[in-house]
């Protein structure tokens, strides 16, 4: 049979896929979902441990969130994004309250959005309140850290296996390598290789020409790209190094954002604020399509102007601050608290890193545990001393295991022969004690297995 005569499930494209794969297939199709647990329409149940994309934050099957939602269409499903209405505006006060500094919310639907709405922000900030002689519009972003999938995020993104195919990107990005403590040079310590990235950026920032630099964009710490947990020094030190040349930060917090790292947002962890934040999957966990860009006063109040002036940011998003979206979220961010649903994260995820360095710590295959909250990675090796990746197809039949044992578990994909191949553990913040222990097991199995 040729790869065209193949059969395929159905007309479905679906991404990151490669569809021969799924010839003469049928992929089990999800009916239900209820807490950590999904159910195909065969009646089997898995344990999602990756919350779908570290979205659903709450967990599945929510009838309070649903009510809401059903709810708030009948009364205005709709409403266009420059127009007012309770939900929208109520969600944006309930985000900088929750934020606790001032600022202002600008709303759109995916990651991607968020940060090419960050990015766009951030360039016209400096045109209009930079210093003459200054033409600043360089996005400094951090290998291995993931942005989006739309022109500017991709570029902005450090995966060289999400870009294959697509580029040339958009002008004005540079990379910086991210810190990497179990990579690091081993005559370093962890902090001394947080100073050696720090001064690695700051390098880049004058060599680039800083009156050329608008931002650095980076996750405050890269999640889907390997889970790379940040020495103590680095994200203050960053903060640091923009505010001594100028430059504005902005971090992605589309996933440690609403308790994913085991604080309501991730950069509580290490002290530091940004000028502008970009948040997505934990808003609405998934149970509606919402992003938010969120700008401090000081660039908000860059775009006042008088009405001829066209000081003002020009964007439009369609579907931005919709009314449903916005209602769906202000009840999630509401269980989110009242569950106290981060710190269930921290303690699940302590628990997790704890049982699986019990079980598989010295295990040959297994490089690193390491984690923040629920999210945990782990880096999966051939040879431990050479910390050689293991292999894709390795990876594939421990995940397939796991499948077969009822856990859906995330890795990050490298279609290039990866530096860093690691299995990625995030299920929604309410699993407990008997569904971690669940996924110990079927990872057990499928290291095992590999
Ligand atoms: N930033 C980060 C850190 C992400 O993980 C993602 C999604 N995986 C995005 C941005 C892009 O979000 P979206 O897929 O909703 O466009």
């Amino acid at each position: 049979m040729t790869i065209q005569n193949m059969q395929m499930p159905d007309h479905l494209w679906r991404p990151i896929t490669q569809h021969s794969t799924l010839s003469g297939i049928t992929p089990p199709r999800m009916v239900k979902g209820e807490g950590v647990w999904l159910t195909d329409d065969k009646g089997n149940r898995f344990i999602d441990s990756l919350a779908g994309l570290w979205t659903v934050n709450v967990g599945y099957g929510r009838k309070e969130i649903a009510a809401v939602a059903a709810e708030q269409m009948e009364q205005l499903a709709y409403l266009a994004p420059m127009m007012t209405s309770d939900p929208v505006v109520d969600f944006a006060e309930k985000l900088q309250t929750m934020l606790g500094f001032e600022a202002h919310v600008y709303f759109s639907v995916s990651g991607s959005e968020a940060n090419e709405t960050a990015i766009k922000m951030a360039r016209q900030y400096h045109l209009q309140n930079g210093k003459q002689g200054e033409n600043r519009f360089k996005i400094i972003s951090r290998y291995r850290g993931y942005h989006g999938n739309t022109l500017g995020a991709m570029t902005a993104t450090g995966q060289a296996e999400r870009k294959m195919g697509y580029e040339p990107g958009a002008p004005g990005f540079v990379h910086v390598m991210p810190p990497y403590p179990y990579r690091r040079h081993e005559k370093l310590t962890v902090e001394e290789h947080g100073a050696e990235m720090l001064t690695l950026l700051e390098e880049t920032i004058i060599h680039e020409g800083a009156q050329t630099v608008a931002a650095v964009l980076m996750e405050p710490m890269i999640t889907g790209g390997g889970v790379l947990v940040p020495p103590d020094n680095y994200v203050k030190g960053v903060r640091e190094i923009c505010d001594r040349y100028g430059v504005l930060l902005i971090f992605d917090e589309v996933v440690s954002g609403f308790g994913r790292l085991g604080q309501m947002f991730g950069h509580r962890i290490w002290g530091t604020e940004a000028d502008i934040f970009t948040f997505a999957k934990g808003l609405a966990s998934g149970y509606m399509p919402i992003a938010a860009t969120v700008a401090k006063k000081h660039i908000f109040d860059g775009f006042l102007g008088e009405p001829g002036e066209m000081k003002h940011f020009r964007q439009v998003n369609t579907f931005g601050g919709h009314t449903v979206a916005c209602a769906v979220g202000l009840k999630n961010v509401q269980i989110i608290e009242d569950e106290d649903l981060p710190a269930n994260g921290q303690r699940m995820g302590d628990y997790f890193r704890s049982r699986i360095r019990e079980e598989l710590g010295d295990h040959p295959l297994v490089g690193e545990v390491r984690g923040m909250g629920l999210l945990t990675g782990i880096e999966m090796v051939s040879d431990r001393s050479a910390k050689t990746p293991l292999s894709e197809d390795r990876l594939n039949v421990l995940t397939r295991t796991a499948i077969a044992n009822g856990i859906i578990l995330g890795r990050n994909s490298n279609t290039i022969p990866g530096r860093c191949n690691v299995l990625l553990i995030a299920p929604p913040l309410v699993v407990n004690e008997e569904e971690t222990d669940r996924i110990v097991a079927a990872i057990k199995a499928g290291v095992e297995a590999c």
